[in-house]
């Protein structure tokens, strides 16, 4: 059975949880967006999110990524509380280079590429880890050099995005992504702008780094993908987390209506 909008976690037993959200609340104006999010996501873990356009799921993502601040309950990354250094039971606020450091941690790709135009294929993926992480030049393109042959585009080191199609844009984009070494890769719908026939080169990469052990959340609507990758599914409703369980139950034999109409809407 699925666990159905749990109040309370209970303490996690398998060590500290990558993601752990409880009771997250964000409003923009007067528009609650996430009205209670719980969620709990283990390091390893491939965890996809679905649901309706508007319920919040992007919302969320960036709340993880310190795009934007929590309203009400908490979140954690890594046992770390998001937005904030712990001292004994007080919780002091983080300046905005420590958040920046801690956003490095985090690798997120997005629908859209969000490629340097003007930059080689090598040079998006060399910038960060030599600004950011301060690595030198020949470190940064050594593993540069070896997450494009991971992602199947080695030979395109030397190509500008505009030379690219979609689908190998968006692999830079991963590959440029854990460059940085994240502990945690978020996707929010990193196939929903491409044509159907770059889908799956797409999808394949994203397996191949769930393979690895990388903690992956994913918004996706691409039900093949989440119930062989996925550990778990979680359905998004009006900004609460109303289904939670193993990939092919929730897709398969959801617990709740909305989730059975959702499903099938999109399969
Ligand atoms: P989803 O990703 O599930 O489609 P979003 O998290 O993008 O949902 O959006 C949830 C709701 O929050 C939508 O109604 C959206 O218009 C609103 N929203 C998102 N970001 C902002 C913002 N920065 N300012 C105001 N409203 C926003
Ligand atoms: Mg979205």
């Amino acid at each position: 059975m699925s666990t159905v909008t749990m109040t309370e976690q209970e303490p996690s037993t398998t060590g500290t949880p990558m993601v752990r959200a409880d009771r997250v609340r964000k409003s923009f104006g007067r528009l609650e967006v996430l009205k209670s999010v719980d969620l709990s996501v283990e390091a390893g873990e491939v965890v996809c999110m679905i649901g309706r356009s508007g319920s919040g799921k992007s919302t969320f993502l960036r709340c993880i990524n310190h795009l934007e601040r929590i309203d009400g309950g908490r979140l954690w990354v890594d046992g770390e509380v998001v937005g904030y250094r712990q001292r004994g039971n007080r919780l002091h606020e983080l300046r905005a280079k420590e958040i920046a450091r801690r956003r490095t941690e985090i690798g997120m790709v997005f629908q859209h590429f969000n490629l340097f135009p003007h930059k080689t294929v090598l040079e998006n993926l060399i910038e960060a880890p030599r600004l950011v992480l301060k690595e030198p030049r020949d470190v940064a393109t050594d593993r540069a050099i070896d997450l494009l042959g991971k992602v199947g585009l080695a030979s395109k080191a030397k190509a500008y995005p505009r030379q690219l199609s979609g689908g190998q844009q968006q692999r830079v984009a991963i590959a440029r992504a854990l460059c940085m070494r994240p502990k945690l890769m978020l996707f929010d719908e990193p196939t929903s702008a491409l044509d159907p026939e770059l889908i799956g080169e797409v999808l394949d990469v994203m397996r191949d780094l769930a393979d690895t052990g990388m903690t992956m959340v994913v918004v996706t609507h691409e039900m093949g993908f989440a119930r062989d990758v996925a550990d778990r599914v979680v359905f998004f409703d009006e900004g609460r987390i109303i289904e939670d369980g193993p990939a092919a139950q929730v897709i398969n034999d959801p617990v709740h209506e909305r989730t059975r109409a959702f499903v099938k809407a999109v399969r």
